[in-house]
């Protein structure tokens, strides 16, 4: 059994992979701080899987504990990092925070697996790297735009460093995903998404909303240039997303990678806007959501969407469920949190 370590692997992105690894045939490994998750998530990744994850608490930006941690973790085969700060507008309060933390993390692992000698790392970017396209769909060849939140930066600066290193030896293999809006939960409702608080995410935002929690969703501008007038983004199943990254692990294990740093789009390649998804939570769970329409927020762009034909031609990957499948396990998974059935 190939043995792969996850950071922030009871997160929500890293806990769909941690069971799709499993799915695989893959051994688990979580490193996770549980600074953003709990640690019950285990519990879901076993009864979807019936296998619990060897877990380490480890804060990966401190250099010591990462170093004493990997020394006890031998023969592993890849790497997917995923543990990083993720709130935008909290980075752009505390961005030293962002920093030391996301940027301090990749470093110790890569400076551990070069030392221990693990090739192979998957790194979780962002479609954040695009900022406001001028032409959409964005592919990977798209010019890179100074990040607006020191978030966004750190997704950035972690692709250089990741490139930098690759290009000053033979031995590491990377590649950075790069995803378009993650929604919805895993089908069973084991896991799903856990915001800390009031929800900065549109998704979260309505199912707490359609719970009751939220009063009321606000939906941030309706006069942008589009079709509504709401902006828009490629919302990928969170399940789609995750398979992903197993194609991507498969590619560099498989050695089919072309060159030793690669970067993919990971998206539906479909653009919906902020009133699509609305009116397709509505339809499919049948609750009239209640939403005013508010000012446009702060840093939002217009609108993107991801072209996904380099993932498709060389990771084989496609998504397979729309955005109605996402939005429902989104809703189940909220009510089978909350208790209500
Ligand atoms: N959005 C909204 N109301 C909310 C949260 C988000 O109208 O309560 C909009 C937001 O302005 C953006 C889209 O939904 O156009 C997706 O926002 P989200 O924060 O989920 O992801 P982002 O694309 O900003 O990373």
């Amino acid at each position: 059994m190939k043995k792969i370590i996850v950071t922030g692997g009871t997160g929500y992105i890293g806990s769909h992979t941690c069971v799709e690894l499993i799915n695989s045939g893959f051994e688990v490994i979580i490193i996770d701080d549980l600074s953003n998750s709990t640690i019950e998530v285990l519990n879901g990744i076993k009864k979807i899987t019936g296998i619990k994850p060897e877990f380490y608490k480890i804060d990966l930006a401190n250099a010591k504990e990462t170093f004493s941690c990997f020394n006890k973790i031998k023969n592993v085969s890849g790497i997917i990092h995923f543990a990083a700060y993720k709130a935008v507008g909290e980075s752009v309060n505390f961005p030293l925070k962002y920093y030391k933390n996301n940027l301090n993390s990749l470093i110790n692992i890569i400076e551990n697996m070069q030392e221990k000698s693990f090739k192979n790392i998957i790194f979780s970017s962002s479609c954040t790297v695009y900022g406001q396209a001028e032409k959409l769909p964005v592919t990977e060849q798209s010019p890179i735009i100074k990040a607006d939140s020191p978030y966004g930066n750190t997704k950035q600066i972690s692709e250089e460093i990741i490139y930098d290193t690759i290009k000053s030896t033979e031995y590491l293999k990377a590649i950075s995903l790069r995803y378009f809006n993650p929604i919805g939960a895993h089908e069973s409702s084991e896991i799903g998404e856990l915001p800390i608080g009031e929800p900065a995410n549109l998704v979260p935002y309505i199912t707490q909303t359609a719970v009751g929690i939220r009063k009321q969703l606000r939906i941030f501008g309706n006069d942008y240039n589009t079709p509504d007038g709401t902006a828009i983004r490629d919302y990928i199943h969170i399940t789609d997303l995750a398979k992903a990254h197993i194609a991507a692990l498969n590619r560099l294990l498989n050695k089919e990678n072309k060159i030793n740093y690669e970067v993919f789009n990971i998206g539906t390649g479909k653009g919906n806007s902020v009133l699509e998804v609305v009116k397709t939570f509505e339809k499919v769970t049948g609750i009239k959501l209640n939403y005013k329409i508010v000012n446009r927020r702060p840093g939002d762009i217009e609108k993107i969407w991801a072209d996904t034909s380099h993932a498709e031609k060389e990771l084989g990957f496609k998504t397979e469920k729309s955005l109605g499948d996402a939005l429902l396990s989104a809703w189940n998974w909220e009510k089978k949190y909350r208790n209500i059935t």
